[in-house]
This record gives C-alpha cells, structure tokens and sequence, in this order.
C-alpha cells in the first residue's frame, strides 16, 4: 500500500495584482494531483490560497487545510475540502502543515507567505528537516527577493550551500521536477524542531 505524499502550499491571502498569479495557483493545483501528490495548505478559500485548493478539487485529488480558529472567519476557512484541521495557534497550523509535507512550495504571497517559505528554510538550514523548498518565481515577482538573497551570499550572511536549499523556477512543472531530482546535503545533523 502506498502512503499519499503531500506538498505544502503557502501563498497569498490575497490574489495579487495580475491574471498570472491567479494561471500559475491553477497551475501548481493541477500539477500536484498529476502527479499523485495531496495539498496541504492553511485553509482558506480566499485569494491564492483558495484558487490552488479549488484547482486541487477540482481535478480531483486530496486537499487538506490547517486553519487556527481564530482565522476561521476571516479567511473564510474552505468549506470543500478533503479534511480541515481547526487547530489553535499559527505555530500549531505551521508545525501540522510542515510534518505532514515532503515538499513546500511558495507561489507569490505576502507577509504570511514569507514568514512561512522563511521558517521552513531556517529549519533547513538547521538540519531540522531535508525537504525541498521552492519559490515559484510567476511572472518575475520574487526576482527583488532573490537579488537579496545574492546579497546576503556576497555580504557572508548566508552561506552558499544554506542559499541553495531555496530552489527557484518559473513554472510547476520544472520546480516539481526539480525536487525530484533533489538531495539535501546530509552533512548537517537532523536536529528535533522541539531541540530548537
Ligand atoms: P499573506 O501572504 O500575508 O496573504 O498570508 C498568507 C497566509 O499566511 C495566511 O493564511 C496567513 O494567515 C498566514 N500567516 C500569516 N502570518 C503567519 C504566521 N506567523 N504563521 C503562520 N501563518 C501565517
């Protein structure tokens, strides 16, 4: 028997300012169930974050949300989907979300998209987990972040190998390809996240 493997989703609670965030949420929705993946997501039905799930359904595969109560009404938590875990802090949504993922993906967001992508690299870089992480890079949105990220590499407060454990691409299909092809270097010591 095989055990479904699921990717976390973090965008924006917001749709953005262009049709080309709306596609590629679309997109990555479809293309995790083409593949045979569920969703794991926070659980809304608003902005990306609600279009993704919807493309998820829509196509047929599993998507699961994890939503703080509090956020329950002002997200308009999903009322569709496969199984929604009302959980009570925003640490319990993201630790539930980060177990239960072999792979996190960020499609263009805001504040709460970043802090997410930023958390589960940090744990990265800690060795707290070996996942792949990726930005979906739709329509050059996250180009400003990634020149920062340059800079912090040439300024010597990111280190090479923690600058690539952030994998960036413009379509689905290629960054879902490239986690497949992904080897977390497994110098670094697998610490508890409870250790931290
Ligand atoms: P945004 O990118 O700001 O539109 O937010 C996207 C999602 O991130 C929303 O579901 C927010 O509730 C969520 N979010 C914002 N801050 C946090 C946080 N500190 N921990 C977990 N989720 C958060």
């Amino acid at each position: 028997m095989s055990v479904m493997e699921y990717i976390c989703v973090f965008s924006g609670s917001s749709a953005g300012a262009r049709e080309a965030y709306v596609q590629a949420a679309g997109a990555l929705g479809r293309e995790i169930v083409a593949r045979g993946f569920g969703l794991v997501y926070g659980g809304a039905s608003v902005g990306l974050m609600g279009v993704v799930a919807d493309a998820v359904l829509d196509a047929g595969g599993c998507a699961i949300g994890v939503i703080p109560q509090a956020l329950f009404s002002r997200e308009v938590a999903h009322a569709g989907l496969s199984e929604l875990r009302v959980v009570n802090s925003m640490h319990e949504r993201k630790a539930q979300m980060a177990d239960l993922a072999s792979a996190f993906v960020a499609l263009p967001g805001g504040m709460g998209t970043l802090e997410e992508t930023f958390e589960v690299l940090t744990w990265a870089q800690l060795g707290i987990h070996r996942k792949p992480c990726g930005l979906l890079n739709v329509a050059g949105y996250y180009d400003p972040l990634v020149a920062f990220l340059e800079h912090a590499l040439a300024e010597r407060f990111i280190r090479a190998e923690h600058r690539a454990l952030l994998l960036v691409e413009r379509s689905a299909a290629t960054l879902l390809d490239t986690f497949r092809a992904y080897h977390a270097d497994a110098g670094e010591a697998l610490l508890d996240r409870h250790q931290t």
